[in-house]
């Protein structure tokens, strides 16, 4: 029988990295998960296992990063005063060099690694790391907070061993360099539901994006008006990620989980809830692939704590207690409602239209 094992990837070491003081991702958020999910007894569950991480290679980096970007962020680490601007890299930018940083890179993606290796193995039904997700990282540049590109880096790997790999990013942005990192292939389906790049960062995400050569309608996008609410968000997914990703037939699901979409999350004006949440991981925890779960944007502190530990309980089969959910998600303000309901449908119709047969 499978397993029905359910990993959480977690070291103190992978929430200590600083990337400036005043800077909105802060690793030291997935201590009140880690915490958040102890006091609940999530981990005392049969089926939990804590998996530590390991650092990823530099062959397994330059699966997605060119040689001389690898040396430059390794410079940035140990001199983080030197311009590397050239590399996406500006002090007062979203991407600061900051001393520590190819470290804290390596072991942030060794600990999706260390995900896919439990999963492929068998071991795992599915593992999480909340650390991942660093979905912007292009080859040759960081970009959004983004230094590694590690869900590329897991797609990329698993791709190489001839599985078939769906990747379903639904963070509040568009997960521009994962889709770059594989825009000419069928051998890895992207599936990214964000806010429309006409109002966010990184500005790309349209539906016409849709991949070339033999990659061409595995490419697929799904950009939402700000305000799009529970019911709205939850439509789109419903449309698109189910129908696409079984007509698809992965292999394995791979997962990026950020949870800016979040109504109070302080970067993004999308306004999903914990309730639409919970339904799209449970559609991920209902198919029937091996899969690899990491996590993304979140700047809301106790938005991040309380939907990545009811995330984790989810992977687990276990029930979800109210404390994790929005007790009263606000809704599409009335003079919104029909730009979203209309930019919804629009989005829906032009990814399923885009996509391959
Ligand atoms: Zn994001």
């Amino acid at each position: 029988m499978a397993t029905d094992r359910a990993g959480f990837v977690y070291d103190v070491r992978l929430t200590e990295h600083v990337y400036r003081e005043d800077h909105p991702l802060r690793p030291e958020r997935l201590r009140g998960v880690h915490a958040t999910l102890e006091r609940l007894g999530a981990f005392e569950r049969d089926n939990a296992v804590q998996l530590a991480p390991r650092d990823a290679t530099r062959a397994e980096i330059e699966r997605i990063h060119a040689p001389d970007y690898v040396e430059a962020v390794m410079q940035a680490s140990a001199d983080p005063d030197l311009d590397f601007s050239r590399w996406g890299l500006h002090p007062f930018g979203d991407t600061p060099p900051f001393g520590g940083m190819h470290e804290a890179s390596l072991l942030t993606t060794g600990a999706s690694l260390v995900a896919m290796e439990e999963v492929l193995a068998g071991r795992m039904r599915v593992a999480f790391n909340g650390a991942g997700g660093l979905h912007h990282a292009m080859r040759d540049r960081a970009s959004g907070f983004c230094i590694y590109n590690d869900p590329a880096i897991v797609c990329g790997l698993l791709a190489d061993r001839g599985m078939r790999v769906a990747y379903v990013d639904i963070d509040a942005h568009h997960g521009d360099g994962v889709q770059a990192a594989f825009y000419d292939t069928d051998r890895v389906l992207t599936i990214s539901l964000h806010q429309d790049g006409r109002t966010l960062f990184p500005g790309t995400g349209f539906a016409d994006e849709r991949g070339s050569g033999s990659g061409a309608g595995y490419s697929i996008n799904v950009p939402l008006p700000p305000y799009t609410d529970d019911e709205a968000y939850v439509r789109a997914f419903d449309a698109v990620v189910p129908p696409l990703v079984e007509r698809y037939r992965p292999d394995v699901l791979v997962t990026q989980q950020g949870i800016d979409p979040h109504f109070s999350d302080p970067l993004t004006q999308l306004m999903i809830s914990t309730r639409a949440r919970e339904h799209c991981v449970r559609w991920f925890a209902a198919t029937p692939c091996p899969w690899v779960a990491m996590g993304g944007g979140g700047y809301d502190m106790d938005a991040v704590r309380r939907t990545w530990s009811m995330e984790y309980l989810i992977m687990l089969g276990a029930q979800v207690p109210r404390e994790l959910h929005d007790p009263d998600p606000p809704a599409t303000p009335a003079s919104a409602r029909r730009l979203v309901t209309d930019g919804t449908d629009q989005a829906i119709r032009d990814a399923l239209a885009a996509a391959f047969a």
